[in-house]
């Protein structure tokens, strides 16, 4: 088996913020919307980094995503937001480099824009 080629280690290193931006660029490419908290300290803690909708309502909430890095741990707040945002049926989850990689993140969004 052999490993992430140097295209995908360079993804798999991205730090938060740029795992962000390609993943805004691609919602924006899609006409979608977002919402980004700038500013956690002055938030609810754990709340999703991003939610993203599609003005053309075909999914019913949008994407609630938390970014993280590859290595990035989930605080504890985060943590019990994501499992009650999960029990009220939302579509929410943690979003790593290696989504990107994977093609995870770019196929949920494509499929939210629908
Ligand atoms: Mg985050």
């Amino acid at each position: 088996m052999s490993g992430p080629n140097p295209l995908e280690r360079a993804v798999l290193a991205w730090p938060e913020a740029e795992l962000q931006s390609n993943v805004v660029a691609l919602v924006k490419a899609l006409r979608g919307r977002y919402f980004h908290v700038y500013d956690s300290r002055r938030s609810v803690p754990g709340y999703p980094d991003l939610h993203v909708w599609f003005p053309n309502c075909r999914h019913p909430v949008g994407l609630f995503r938390e970014l993280k890095t590859e290595r990035g741990r989930l605080s504890d707040e985060q943590a019990v937001i994501i499992e009650q945002f999960r029990a009220c049926g939302y579509d929410v989850g943690v979003w790593r480099p290696r989504d990107w990689v994977s093609g995870r993140i770019q196929n949920e969004l494509r499929e939210a824009a629908r």
